[in-house]
């Protein structure tokens, strides 16, 4: 059975360097014109990094922003598009563009012995505002070579992209784990010919990771995959759609991948999915068993679409299930 490797501690190298030269170069007062300042402000802003952390009792985990997409109401199955718009424009969701805005959101965990990265986000595959996982690393002091493992949710083209960057593996030291039967799915040649429009860059993104990734790891079951990350069985997404608990000192965050995409629709709607599912039914039934579980066990979950960070509670509130955001913890 195959665990995460352990890397020495001397190849971690976790630093905050970079955002404090960034926020010191802010903080002088240099005397320039207005619409210059305005303008190193928005290069500077867009510049830094879209990071949130909080412990999960010792290890260390940080939501960080791969950037986002605008997308159409009519991406959203199980109800029409102008009713999932309204649920949209009740929440003030509703973008003057008349679209969703969608985000994208990997986790890095540092356990103290390992960095551990959950997804691997877009990379260029999802146009000008995807693919910044890369430079946000740089930001906060991780190399690429320092990631030990990369957990992969599915295998749709918005978590698996970043795992292989202009033919080569990004993160050349990583074990990458991905249920068997999304592998499966996902390098089927029939499928892959046959696959809708908005399937095949997962299709040709699944194509370049088994290709590409040397150290690919297929699993089929729940299992531990080190002392405080284990795999749980989300299975509906996709066929092998998977989730990742992080437990230490009494606590736990449970990584739901695409579980959830907004607090417009989820948790109240389990019928809603979306049209990347091959199968609905088995979507909602995944979406119809999670739910009201974790709001009974008040599980702290993240969710890669959820409005950034996407970490929160399912909650029971007059007999509905609503989304409650995690209060933010500072320090
Ligand atoms: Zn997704």
């Amino acid at each position: 059975m195959t665990s995460i490797t352990r890397r020495p501690l001397s190849q971690r190298t976790l630093t905050r360097r970079s955002l404090t030269l960034g926020l010191g170069a802010a903080a002088t007062f240099t005397a320039v014109s207005p619409p210059a300042a305005v303008e190193a402000a928005a290069r500077t802003a867009a510049a830094l990094p879209t990071i949130a952390s909080r412990k999960v009792g010792a290890i260390e985990v940080t939501a960080i922003s791969d950037g986002f997409m605008d997308v159409p109401f009519g991406v959203f199955t199980g109800a029409p598009a102008a009713e999932v718009e309204a649920a949209f424009a009740a929440r003030f969701a509703r973008r003057p563009n008349g679209m969703h805005q969608m985000g994208f959101t990997v986790w890095l965990i540092d356990d103290g012995e390992r960095l551990v990265l959950i997804d691997s986000g877009f990379a260029s595959v999802g146009g000008p505002t995807t693919g910044r996982l890369m430079t946000a690393l740089a930001a906060i002091g991780v190399e690429p070579q320092a990631i030990s493992a990369v957990l992969i949710t599915h295998m749709h083209a918005d978590h698996i992209s970043g795992l292989v960057i202009a033919g080569r593996p990004a993160f050349p030291n990583a074990e990458v784990f991905v249920h068997r039967d999304d592998v499966t799915y996902f390098t089927d040649p029939v499928r892959a010919r046959a696959a809708p429009e908005l399937l095949k860059s997962s299709f040709d993104a699944a194509a370049r990771v088994v290709t590409s990734v040397p150290r690919l790891q297929r699993f089929d079951r729940e299992r531990a995959l080190t002392r405080a990350i284990s795999i749980v069985d989300l299975r509906g997404h996709t066929p092998g759609h998977s989730g990742y608990r992080i437990a230490d000192g009494g606590e736990s965050l449970l990584i739901v991948g695409d579980a959830l995409f907004h607090p417009a629709l989820h948790p109240a709607r389990t019928d809603i999915g979306i049209a990347f599912e091959p199968d609905p039914a088995a979507a909602a039934a995944m979406r119809q068993r999670l739910f009201p579980q974790a709001a009974e066990e008040r599980a702290l979950i993240a969710a890669t679409h959820m409005p950034f960070p996407g970490i929160g509670r399912i909650v029971r509130d007059s007999g509905q299930l609503t989304w409650a955001p995690a209060d933010w913890e500072l320090g």
